[in-house]
């Protein structure tokens, strides 16, 4: 058992807090939401007062904060100042690459060993405890993160140095947003020149396009019973969280220098969704869109 802080105790952190009392860690978290706070302590964690408490006397800080300036701001202006010489440094959020290879590196001049953990799974994958990790740090940083991360998820990955974590997943998500509009296109392009949608799955799903937005998240109702078509289009993983990703890949490629047309072009596709849709609907409605309704 260990001592641990926890801040930001949202729709992700809530629950991951959860699984690490579970697991017998002593918990100290904080939150502005006096909500996250109240679910947080009923799950049997201590709240503290301020952020700062949340870092002093334990062996790890935790962070799951919407993005990179709030992720810059906890770090710099509490997490640095406040934890004790030696304590682990992981932040779970999903920011920029540039902020959490900046706070990485403000950490290692304070003498702090530092994780950017992102993860994918969703809130269901954050109360089931099988989150896949992308890890960025040190590999010393990785052997003694493993074990807490290893409660909170099932895949755990160390990507590489500082960043890296971040880079993982802004990739992925770039490739899943790209791929899940191609998906779109062609299953709307079948239902207008009358080929059932369920010949199309059989054919693509077990050919060259097959890939998991069509086999396992198919954007339309029917073929993949488990996807979010099947319910409305009730997120899993909400259009607005989607074009967060693809706005941070396509920071990242410009800081990079390379050319992501497909990925631009996702971007694009989604900023239009979410000024015209719902955009806390599933990242798959976009074949709505595409349909032209
Ligand atoms: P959320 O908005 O539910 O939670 C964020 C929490 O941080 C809030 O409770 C907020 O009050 C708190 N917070 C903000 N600033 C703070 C500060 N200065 N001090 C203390 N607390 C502060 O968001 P979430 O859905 O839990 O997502 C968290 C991160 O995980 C994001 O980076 C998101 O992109 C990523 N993520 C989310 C999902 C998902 O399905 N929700 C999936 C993968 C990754």
């Amino acid at each position: 058992m260990s001592k641990l802080g926890f801040i930001g105790l949202g729709n992700m952190g809530g629950p991951m807090l959860a699984n690490l009392v579970k697991a017998g860690h002593e918990v100290k978290a904080f939150d502005l939401s006096p909500e996250a706070m109240a679910r947080a302590a009923e799950a049997g964690a201590s709240t503290t007062n301020d952020a700062a408490s949340a870092c002093r006397g334990v062996d790890a800080v935790l962070t799951m904060l919407p993005a990179g300036p709030h992720v810059r701001a906890v770090y710099g202006e509490t997490v640095l100042d406040n934890a004790d010489e030696g304590t682990l440094l992981i932040d779970c959020s999903t920011i920029d690459v540039a902020s959490a290879r900046a706070v990485g590196e403000m950490a290692a001049a304070r003498g702090f060993e530092m994780l950017d953990a992102p993860v994918s799974g969703g809130t269901g994958g954050a109360e089931a405890g099988t989150l896949t990790f992308m890890v960025g740090g040190p590999d010393s940083a990785f052997a003694r993160g493993k074990p807490l991360l290893d409660i909170m998820g099932q895949n755990i990955v160390h990507t590489g140095g500082s960043g890296n974590g971040q880079v993982a997943k802004i990739c992925n998500n770039m490739i899943l947003g790209a791929t899940m509009i191609a998906v779109s296109e062609g299953f709307v392009m079948a239902e207008k020149l009358g080929l059932d949608k369920q010949k199309l799955y059989d054919i693509c799903s077990t050919s060259s396009s097959s890939c998991w937005a069509l086999n396992t998240y198919c954007p339309v109702p029917g073929p993949a019973p488990a996807s979010p078509a099947n319910r409305d289009y009730e997120a899993g993983f909400t259009a607005a969280m989607m074009l967060k990703d693809l706005r941070l890949s396509q920071g990242a490629a410009q800081d990079a220098g390379t050319a992501t047309p497909m990925g631009a072009a996702a971007a694009a596709m989604f900023a239009l969704f979410c000024n015209s849709n719902d955009e806390n609907l599933d990242f798959s409605a976009i074949v709505n869109m595409i349909r032209g309704n």
